[in-house]
Parts: structure tokens; sequence; C-alpha cells
């Protein structure tokens, strides 16, 4: 059996649980540890059967608890290489460390780690949830910074956060355009366009099932287009309402940003794509990262529906919303 639960979507936080076989991933770690293990736990999902977390991209919505998520599971984080060195300097923007240097660092204490098997994981602090994030995927720039250089660890025990926030259980780099698996789970990444380091959507394939996976892009290029087709499911982003953007509270640089080609899918080009480029093969059409200040759950979801309608065929396709503050049913396959 597929199931997929998305567990918030939005500028606050994104997180989706993915169930193929014996394999679960969590897509993205937008949300603090304890509230993730909070709505898996409302979503019937238990969190210690994770078995990995992948990363679209090192927005602060995406990643917000990822050091602490994979660290007290004890599983592998998949990034692009792109993402992964981005979300470092994100988290140690005052560490004069080349990238050789990291990698010397990182396979010394892995061998370190490797001489003690027995260590184990060390209890670590969880962050406050995010406040408010005034923009959506604001660069990241809260997050409390190590003024020392990290000391050396010296048990084969796992850094602290405080010592080192970017260490992580293990790390798999992945590339757009270069389909992996990650147990009974086949994992296709492809590039959109966002203004991120190297951001990706995904397609996810099992038992026959094919989900599409689409947020964070700025709008809906060949490539894209090409990936969208013959799945089971598609999470789209409808992002803001044109007008409501326009007239909404955010100074123009930023109205400027999400409009642009690197920003955000609007409920215009998220209909204009299922009205003309979708095939309609998917079973559920959710609409996702839907924004809080300029959009309203209707008018993103009259936009879909006319869209559908005006296609006859689509009348069976399904249309959800997935939302920020709680869980959307679980989807079965
Ligand atoms: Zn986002
Ligand atoms: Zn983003």
């Amino acid at each position: 059996m597929v199931r997929f639960t998305v567990l918030a979507s939005g500028s606050k936080g994104n997180c989706t649980v993915l169930s193929c076989g014996r394999t679960r991933i969590l897509v993205d770690a937008g949300l603090s540890c304890r509230e993730l293990f909070r709505r898996m736990k409302l979503a019937g999902e238990e969190p210690t059967t994770l078995n990995a977390i992948i990363i679209t991209h090192e927005h602060q919505d995406h990643v917000n608890g990822l050091a602490v998520t994979a660290r007290k599971l004890g599983i592998p984080v998949y990034f692009t290489e792109g993402t992964h060195r981005a979300w470092m300097r994100w988290l140690q923007p005052r560490r004069q460390m080349t990238y050789a240097q990291w990698l010397e660092m990182i396979r010394k204490q892995a061998a370190e780690r490797q001489a003690e098997p027995q260590a184990a994981v060390g209890e670590i602090d969880s962050p406050e949830d995010p406040g408010e994030v005034a923009v959506e995927n604001s660069v990241p720039s809260a997050v409390p910074v190590p003024t020392d250089p990290a000391p050396e660890p010296s048990s084969g025990r796992p850094p602290t956060l405080k010592d080192d926030p970017t260490w992580l259980p293990a790390i798999e780099y992945f590339s757009a355009g270069q389909p992996f698996s990650i147990g009974d789970i086949c994992v296709n990444p492809f590039t959109i366009p966002h203004d991120a380091a190297d951001p990706v959507g995904f397609v996810f394939s099992s038992e026959g099932v094919r989900l599409g996976f689409a947020t964070d892009l700025g709008y809906i290029p060949p490539n894209v287009r090409e990936q969208l087709r013959d799945l089971d499911l598609l999470l789209l982003e409808s992002n803001h309402d044109l007008e409501m953007l326009r007239d909404g509270p955010y100074p123009w640089s930023v109205k400027q940003r999400v409009l642009s080609r690197v920003g955000h899918l609007s409920n215009d080009a998220a209909s204009q794509f299922l009205a003309a480029d979708y095939d309609g093969q998917a079973a559920y059409v959710i609409l996702g990262h839907l924004s809080e200040n300029n959009n309203l759950p209707e008018l993103a979801r009259v936009a879909a529906e006319r869209a559908l309608l005006g296609r006859a065929s689509l009348l069976a396709n399904r249309l959800l919303l997935a939302a920020q503050h709680e869980p959307l049913s679980a989807i079965s396959f």
C-alpha cells in the first residue's frame, strides 16, 4: 500500500509523510520536531518508523526542524549538494571552514563513531516553533550560532546542537534528473524555478503508483510539465491570489519577489496548468503552500475547480486543499 499524508503546507512549515511497503520517508522538515511528532501521531503515523528525510530546498519553512528530527530519529537526510551547502551556511554563517575541511571533519567524526559503536545519540533540546514568517520563505536568520569554533568531539559521541548545529547522522546526495531509490520508493527529482540554491520537485513511485510533488516554483517550465504526467496524485502549489498579493501588506520588493519567475505559483498559474497542460490522470489533485496573507482557500479551490470543470474528462479528479495548521487525511492507494 502507498500512503501520502500532508502534515503541514505553507510558509510556516512544510512536512509530508510518504509510506510505501516497508519504507517511510519525510518530505521536508519544516515543522519543529515536537510539532512534527504531534501531527504524525494525530495522522496515525508513528514517528520512529521514519527511514529517511528528503529535502526540496533550504528555505526555513522546509528545514526548520531538520537537524533535531534527524538526530532524534538517527536517520539519513537526502539533499542536493547545493541545498546541503546552503543549509550549512544558514546555520554557520560565521564558521570559517572550507567545504574540503568540513568533509574532512565529517570523515573524522564518522571514523571516531565507528570506533565506539555503542555511543548513543545525546538528548537534544527542541527549538521553539517558528514565529510568524513575515515574508514567504524569507532567508532564515534567527538561528543561534556558536561564536567559538566547534570543539572536536572527544568520545565518538555526536556533537551537541550547540557545538555543531549542522551535524546529521548521515547525509546522502542526489542530483536533479537522476532517479534513485530510498528503500521501496523510487525518487525522481527535477529542477524547479525558485529563489533557492538548488530547489527540486519530486515524482515518487512505488508499487506502480506515481505521486508528483511541486511547490515553491515561480512558474511551470517545460521540464516540470513533462514530469507532472501519468500521476496518481499531484501536490501542486497554489500560493497566492494575484489581486490579494497586489493589494496586500507586503512591501513592493517582496511582492515582486513572490511574483517573479523564481517566486511562487499563483492560483491563476496553477489553474492555467490544470486547464491547458495537465493530463488529467491523477485521482487526487492537492493544492498546497497557500499563503495565509495573500490567498483564501475558497479562491484557490474555485480557480482550480473552474479549470478542471472546463474539461469534462477531468470531473473524476478529486480536489483537496492542504492546510498549514492541521494534517490532511491520509490518501491511500
Ligand atoms: Zn516554501
Ligand atoms: Zn521556498
